[in-house]
């Protein structure tokens, strides 16, 4: 069975994002959606928040796992036994930080990474600038799935 880990911190998840596990999805038999959760890094969103945006795009897709993972990705992709890291590249910058992590991952751990191109459509859209819109008020519906809903204060 050829399992794939898409590791991320979707903080929220983006229409990039989907573009990319919808894509993969033809080349594995289960894609692990891995939420990664860092002591030392603060996030917009809670994890619990996070994993429910992205469980109710995919509810029903037998293929699509949510979970949530500290540590290594390599060490996660061991305990679950899969053998890829899907990674999405938009530009030369994210295929700078791409390469030496995937070259270390197959040197420590006989992982693989599979890396795809942006869509050119959704080639502008990060997390990070989705929050900075949230933040100014701006409207980040077209930049996200439906299931992102940032509550009234
Ligand atoms: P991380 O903090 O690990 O980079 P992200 O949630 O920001 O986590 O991104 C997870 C993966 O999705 C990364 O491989 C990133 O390059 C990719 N990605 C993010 N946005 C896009 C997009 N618009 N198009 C393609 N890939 C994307």
């Amino acid at each position: 069975m050829k399992k794939g880990v898409f590791p991320g911190s979707f903080d929220p998840i983006t229409l990039g994002h989907i573009d990319i596990i919808e894509r993969a999805l033809p080349l594995f038999d289960e894609i692990i959606i891995a939420i990664g959760s860092n002591a030392d890094k603060s996030y917009m969103f809670s994890l619990e928040k996070r994993k429910q945006f992205i469980e109710s795009i995919f509810e029903g897709n037998k293929k699509i796992v949510v979970k949530t993972y500290e540590g290594m990705t390599a060490d996660f992709c061991k305990i679950q036994n899969a053998g890829f890291i899907i990674r999405g590249l938009r530009n030369t910058t994210d295929f700078n930080y791409e390469q030496a992590i995937a070259q270390t991952n197959l040197q420590l751990s006989g992982i693989e990474s599979v890396c795809l191109f942006t869509s050119t459509k959704y080639s502008n859209i990060s997390s990070s600038i989705v929050r900075d819109v949230i933040r100014n008020g701006g409207d980040y519906s077209i930049l996200v799935p439906k299931s992102v809903k940032v509550e009234e204060k």
